[in-house]
């Protein structure tokens, strides 16, 4: 769950067009840059470096806050849940908890993950480390998960403590865009709705190609705008409006496509590139986040966990709405790293 109220304008955020986007040295760049002096393009740098800055905070202080409220009613799994297309029975809240349960092992099975290559694991934006717990467990592996929020690292290592897991799985605050270990450590790079945040796709995969072991795998399942259609440059402005407003709320800086992560992917000779679209498959869960926030017991907890879930919880049927329209999509991109 990512919705909230945003401290800081997010106009002074890094945002990019698509068509920006696929030019990462375009990243500090407005359209008049070429004529802008060395000073002023020194404080166009340093305003886009406050910004990432103003952004990672915004990001750590949002799940600091709500991350309490998302594991009292959704559990240790932050992320959607994967259904039959079609589903329209009403789940329970356990069969909601299985269909994200089902989001990781669809991705291992779409990514072709095998137990016997899995020893070590990076979980890359981890939440409170479902991920981690679920895929150490699963594989007997030793898996290290990283986030921006100090309260879900702390939360995280004391759900493993409490499973007698922290031996092989621990976690810690670090950034996706500078993670804090060797080259090729691990043989599953693992990152499950965390790219949507990261200001600098382009930065984002190097880092996971760079920590992803020869023969390892790489997993990003995420949210997406639409893929381009041949000839188009941008997004229609109404669907950016859609965006902007869903980004306005939530701390998210420019989406992208999935074609733009497999070009990404493309650019470093990754093995196996493959990509899903699997916005049918996820249909049923923003309906059922926004019937749970509804119950009583729901508006209770919302009150008390403050303004940033609130507003979270009016930004979802943007979400909604986005699917429904194509222009958000939920993406799994996977590759292999060469041996
Ligand atoms: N993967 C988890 C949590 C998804 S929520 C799950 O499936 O349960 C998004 C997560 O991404 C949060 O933990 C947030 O702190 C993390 N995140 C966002 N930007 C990040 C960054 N730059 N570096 C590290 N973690 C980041």
């Amino acid at each position: 769950m990512k919705a909230t109220l945003a401290p800081f304008s997010f106009t002074s955020l890094p945002y990019r067009t698509n068509s920006s986007f696929r030019s990462p040295s375009l990243l500090l760049k407005s359209p008049s840059s070429a004529s802008l002096t060395t000073a002023a393009r020194g404080s166009v740098a340093l305003k886009a470096t406050t910004s990432t800055e103003a952004l990672r905070e915004g990001i750590a202080e949002f799940y600091n806050e709500t991350s309490g409220l998302w594991e009292e009613i959704w559990g240790d799994h932050m992320h959607h849940g994967f259904y039959d297309p079609d589903s329209s029975i009403q789940l329970s809240d356990s069969g909601h908890r299985e269909a994200q349960i089902r989001m990781i092992e669809e991705s291992l099975h779409f990514a072709g993950v095998t137990e016997e290559r899995v020893k070590r694991v990076v979980d890359v934006g981890c939440g409170i480390g479902g991920s981690s717990r679920y895929l150490a467990s699963k594989f007997g592996a030793e898996c290290i998960g990283i986030t921006l929020s100090p309260v879900q690292a702390k939360r995280a290592n004391d759900l493993a403590a409490a499973q007698s897991l922290s031996k092989r799985v621990s976690f810690l605050v670090a950034d996706a865009l500078e993670q804090p270990f060797e080259d090729g450590k691990f043989d599953l790079v693992w990152s499950m709705e965390s790219g949507e945040h990261m200001p600098d796709k382009a930065k984002f995969v190097k880092e996971l190609v760079r920590v992803a072991a020869p023969g390892g795998r790489i997993i990003i399942v995420t949210w997406c705008h639409r893929n381009l259609s041949q000839g188009e440059e941008t997004l229609q402005p109404w669907e950016q409006n859609l965006l902007d407003r869903i980004c306005k709320t939530f701390y998210l800086p420019a989406w992208c496509s999935t074609d733009d992560y497999v070009n990404l992917l493309q650019s470093h000779s990754l093995q196996d590139i493959k990509c899903a679209d699997w916005s049918e498959n996820v249909a049923p869960f923003w309906p059922a986040v926004i019937r749970t926030a509804l119950t009583w017991n729901g508006l209770w907890s919302l009150l008390l966990s403050g303004m940033k879930s609130i507003k979270g919880a009016l930004t979802m049927p943007l979400m909604i709405k986005g699917y429904k329209k194509g222009v958000i999509k939920f993406g799994i991109i996977t590759c292999q790293k060469p041996l």
